[in-house]
């Protein structure tokens, strides 16, 4: 099995902290706690596991956050232990080519895409009657058995490499979809699920902060869930500002935000400089960039008793003003990957509902997938997103032959 993986050893973490200050270089150096290496197939460790063959797989930020080491000193995560070696490549689409004698929901031959992949009770091979809470809800990426030790003991993989092993429960049949719409599948699932946290009313003005891939979708979803809401979009690369447009946003944020946000909203601006606010605002504000210095902002662009969907995320602490909070009697909400949604009146996972609007044909898929590199080309693709980010929306690795 030929893998690429994040070594989580605390000194190689930091040569690359020093060393990137200087130059770029040092994230695609042989220094860097990213490795991609050829080791014996594993074998199946249950009757319940698969064999999966990657096609192709999407590089998400989080696949970011470990090439460039990002993670700052005092997260919330710095405490939790985790595994030192973390498999890299969960937007993936592969074909099932070996099965155990318990698999039931597949076979040879299948296609597949990864729908868990977080450290969650059933991929650390606990057994069902011990699983969570969440892990039992469906919410496997609240796990809160997220710090304990795995009891799965040898490698795995995951998307990045040629192939992976993973127990039937954490895969999702992508039969009738192309390999392109499979691929989009779970950061498609990232944008349902932030706005299903909290789907714009009818005649909301609502801002979506960066037409990323995470951006885009939310604007999708959002107009799609209400198609009677105002959407704007605040995006400073003008490239993407049509495909914004054509995913359902209504008009482009133009201009010095604070004004732009008063003109759009007909909202009242007062102060100067830096210390300025705003009465009226906006009623949802999607934040898909998590732009440390924007938070101050963004809690000053809503209106009294709005509401703020945090999606994109920083991985370092920040300082922010507190008031708008409980004077304007904000409401702030989380959005991290996905997991089990109340929608149209019964429980089912962000996965299938995105799987069933592809199949139906409700969703634009054309256009996400901007590049495409060979697995053995990974640093190239990585090299692209960290020096080009704003030309991209997907990249993607084809990891066949
Ligand atoms: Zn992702
Ligand atoms: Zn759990």
């Amino acid at each position: 099995m030929k893998t690429i993986y994040f070594e989580g050893k605390i000194s190689k973490i930091a040569v690359i902290k020093v060393l990137s200050a200087f130059s770029k270089k040092a994230y695609h150096s042989s220094l860097s706690p990213i490795r991609y290496k050829k080791v014996e197939d594993p074998k199946l460790p249950a009757e319940n596991w698969v064999r999966v063959k990657n096609i192709e797989t999407g590089i998400c930020g989080s696949d970011m956050t470990f090439y460039r080491c990002a993670q700052g000193p005092s997260t919330a995560f710095l405490p939790i232990p985790c595994s030192s070696i973390t498999y890299l490549g969960h937007e993936t689409v592969g074909e099932i080519v070996e099965v155990g004698s318990a698999v039931k929901k597949f076979k040879i031959g299948d296609r597949v895409c990864m729908n868990k992949y977080m450290a969650c009770c059933e991929l650390k091979g606990f057994k069902e009657d011990e699983w969570c809470d969440m892990c039992k809800q469906g919410n496997y990426a609240d796990c809160e058995n997220y710090g304990e030790e795995s009891r799965v003991k040898f490698p795995i993989g995951a998307g990045m490499g040629d192939s992976y092993i993973a127990p039937e429960g954490q895969l999702l049949s992508v039969e009738g979809l192309s390999d392109d719409d499979a691929v989009l599948i779970e950061p498609f699932a990232v944008s349902l699920h932030a706005v299903l946290k909290h789907i714009p009313k009818k005649k909301d003005k609502v801002l979506v902060i960066g037409a990323g891939m995470i951006g885009l979708n939310c604007i999708q979803f959002a107009k799609l869930l209400q198609p009677d809401c105002e959407i704007y979009v605040m995006e400073n690369n003008p490239n993407k500002h049509e495909f914004a447009k054509k995913l359902g946003a209504d008009y482009i944020l133009k201009g010095e935000p604070y004004e732009a946000v008063a003109k759009a909203t007909n909202a009242k601006m007062y102060g100067k400089g830096k210390n300025r606010m705003i009465l009226g605002g906006f009623d949802v504000i999607y934040d898909c960039v998590g732009k440390k210095t924007l938070f101050n902002d963004t809690l000053r662009w809503l209106k009294a008793q709005g509401t703020l969907v945090k999606v994109g995320y920083q991985m370092t602490k920040t300082k922010f003003d507190e008031t708008p909070i409980w004077w304007q009697g904000l409401k702030i909400i989380g959005a991290d990957s996905h997991g089990m949604e109340d929608f149209e009146g019964k429980k089912i996972s962000t996965f299938e509902i995105v799987k069933d609007m592809m199949l139906k044909k409700k969703l634009i898929t054309d256009g996400f997938i901007t590049h495409r590199f060979k697995l053995d080309d990974y640093k190239k693709a990585f090299k692209l997103l960290i020096e080009n980010p704003k030309d991209t929306i997907k990249v993607v690795l084809d990891c066949r032959e």
